[in-house]
């Protein structure tokens, strides 16, 4: 198994992701399991992010990286709160979870009407942190905002992320649902993909 360094503390995100890259003959281990601190994350796309963090962690190790940085974006609003997304109500003033990033999303959208928006995920993977050929591979989940709160599960901006394919919110799926659907799902396949035919 090859050695890869994650560049996250999320234990969720550990598992779905070795999961997956063990078909790939990669085994994950977590950026502060080897005693990185987590890198800075200026700036306003998912791939600078991503590839920010992933050099960070590569650079701090000696091992190949991979980071992948999320959100949710909304097209009225051009986007928003894309990167921002954990921090949207914080850098209106308000505090920073998810009900109250919820609650500005919906005050946001309250005179739109055009509710479409997505989940991106972009996961960025690199052999080392000078690596000149990163891969970078992209998941995107379409669906709708929503003004009630519907379901339980998932996190963020789940209760209020419509499938109309499905008649559910994000937050209504089971997990394993929307494990196998999700924008980082549809990521990680892409960069299952890539990883094989760089290496084959
Ligand atoms: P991160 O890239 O994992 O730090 O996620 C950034 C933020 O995007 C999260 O804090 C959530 O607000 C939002 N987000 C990303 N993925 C999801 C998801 O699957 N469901 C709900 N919110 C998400």
């Amino acid at each position: 198994m090859n050695k890869v360094v994650l560049a996250s503390n999320n234990p969720g995100k550990l598992k779905e992701f070795s999961a997956i890259l063990a078909q790939a003959d990669i085994s994950m281990v977590a950026q502060g399991d080897l005693g990185v601190a987590e890198a800075e994350e200026p700036y306003a796309t998912f791939v600078e992010n991503a590839l920010a963090k992933a050099r960070h962690a590569s650079r701090q190790t000696g091992l190949p990286a991979l980071a992948d940085d999320s959100g949710l974006c909304v097209h009225a609003l051009g986007g928003a709160p894309g990167v921002f997304s954990a921090r949207y109500a914080a850098l209106a003033g308000g505090e920073k979870s998810d009900a109250a990033n919820n609650r500005h999303l919906l005050a946001q959208l309250a005179p739109v009407q055009d509710r479409s928006a997505c989940y991106v995920a972009v996961l960025v993977y690199v052999d080392s942190a000078d690596d000149p050929r990163p891969i970078i591979a992209e998941g995107s989940w379409n669906g709708a905002i929503i003004d009630q709160a519907r379901g339980g599960n998932g996190f963020g901006y789940d209760p209020h992320f419509y499938l109309p394919d499905l008649g559910k919110t994000a937050a209504e799926l089971p997990p394993d649902q929307k494990n196998a659907l999700s924008h980082r799902a549809q990521a990680l396949k892409a960069l299952l993909l890539a990883l094989r035919s760089r290496r084959p």
